[in-house]
């Protein structure tokens, strides 16, 4: 079975054409600038071709189809029509209450994402601007949504609430829903067969441009550290994560800053960035200390000190913990990010061979943690991609 998973953000298009049967990526690639002047498309084969071509893209149906034409390319292309796609599988960033498993996309569904555009201003209009897009291009071919706050759904409502008056949940779903959750559902299920324990308890923390930490038993989610928005946790690339809530109005007052002001302020000027004055980039902030930055290395010890406390917090709120899991950029590359965030945590059973920790192989899943360790660490990469093709197939292989 072939799927296509699409990926849309406002001026971009991330997608990848999987092989279900084989679990392998046939060609995958990017357009960028879709609705502005330089429009690009790039490509990649799993063959080694690949290709890059500034084409005008005026929307989201054009994007599509230059991805179509490039992938049945008589050259360079890897399906001879677009008959050999068997479905289409589209990430989603938010489905409110009403959506949180993968749904095969109709009118109705359609119409529930677009009712979710105030929970997710930025990112369900692109969203939806790639499925339309997809829909008039490839009439006929089944298609699913798979939503980003899908996985957070599971959570108890004593978990999800926030302290505020209950007509702010009742009338506008302020509420935690959680984010990553795709990857957060991919490493804990690769965890679980690690373990060969179906109902363990696993922390995994999704530490990359964005960043957050989450935990579950028997591999539903049992908390998870952003909110509403992707705002909410740890701190990250260019986002504050948690802080006291006052600090907002007291810093509109003293930097005269309007609400778009403000939500610039701590979504792109703030977290490591903001910290450290030097980059959201982890890479940037370790060679920036290892070379005296002081305020670097305070941006990264900040970071793995919320990241520490999170398994901790995480580890109470479940009663003990199985498996802790590394993933993403960060997570799965910076050795000394993982060192830091997991020295300290012998009382909860914890012994990790540093060494290893070290010297292991990057993009593999490793277990770093010794042999005796009660709980398990693991560097695991993630996926979402082969999650949303699975969920997909799963849906319409009927
Ligand atoms: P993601 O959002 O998962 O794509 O992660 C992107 C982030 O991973 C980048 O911004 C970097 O901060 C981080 N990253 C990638 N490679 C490395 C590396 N070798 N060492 C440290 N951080 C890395």
């Amino acid at each position: 079975m072939k799927i296509l998973v699409i990926n849309a953000g406002s001026s971009s298009l991330k997608y990848q054409l999987i092989d279900l049967d084989h679990s392998s990526v046939i060609a995958k690639g990017i357009c960028e600038r879709i609705g502005i002047p330089g429009s690009m498309i790039s490509y990649k084969s799993a063959k080694g071709d690949k290709y890059e071509k500034q084409q005008d893209m005026k929307n989201h149906e054009d994007a599509i189809a230059m991805v179509l034409e490039v992938l049945a390319d008589p050259e360079i292309g890897v399906i001879k029509n677009m008959s050999e796609i068997d479905a289409v599988g589209h990430r989603v960033l938010h489905g409110g209450e009403k959506l949180y498993d993968p749904i095969l996309i109709d009118d109705e569904v359609l119409k529930a994402i677009e009712d979710c555009i105030p929970l997710g201003p930025l990112h369900n209009p692109a969203n939806l601007m790639g499925i339309r897009g997809c829909m008039a291009v490839m009439p006929g071919v089944p298609m699913v949504a798979v939503f980003d706050t899908g996985w957070g759904m599971a959570m108890e409502k004593s978990h999800y609430m926030y302290a505020l008056p209950y007509e702010a949940y009742e009338n506008y779903k302020v509420r935690r829903y959680g984010f990553h959750g795709t990857s957060h559902r991919y490493v804990t299920g690769r965890a679980l067969e690690l373990l060969g324990n179906p109902n363990a308890k696993v922390i995994t923390c999704h530490l990359g441009n964005g960043s957050s930490v989450s935990c579950s038993k028997a591999g539903k989610c049992v908390d998870t550290s952003m909110g509403l928005t992707p705002l909410e946790g740890l701190p990250m690339g260019t986002r504050c994560g948690d802080m006291d809530p006052a600090i907002v109005t007291y810093l509109m007052e003293r930097l005269n800053l309007d609400k778009k002001g403000i939500d610039n302020y701590l979504n792109k000027k703030s977290g490591v960035l903001g910290i450290s004055g030097v980059s959201s980039d982890f890479r940037d902030l370790e060679e920036a200390a290892n070379n005296g930055n002081e305020r670097a290395q305070l941006a990264l010890d900040t970071f793995c000190y919320k990241v520490k406390k999170y398994i901790g917090a995480y580890a109470a709120a479940l009663g003990g913990v199985d498996a802790i899991v590394f993933t993403a950029g960060v997570g799965e590359n910076d050795r000394g990010v993982r060192e830091k965030v997991l020295s300290g945590l012998e009382y909860l059973g914890v012994d990790v061979d540093f060494d290893f920790n070290n010297s292991c192989p990057r993009g593999e899943e490793v277990e770093i943690s010794k042999p005796t360790s009660r709980v398990k660490v693991f560097v695991i990469p993630t996926d979402e991609e082969m999650m949303i093709a699975r969920d997909t197939a799963a849906l319409t292989a009927k």
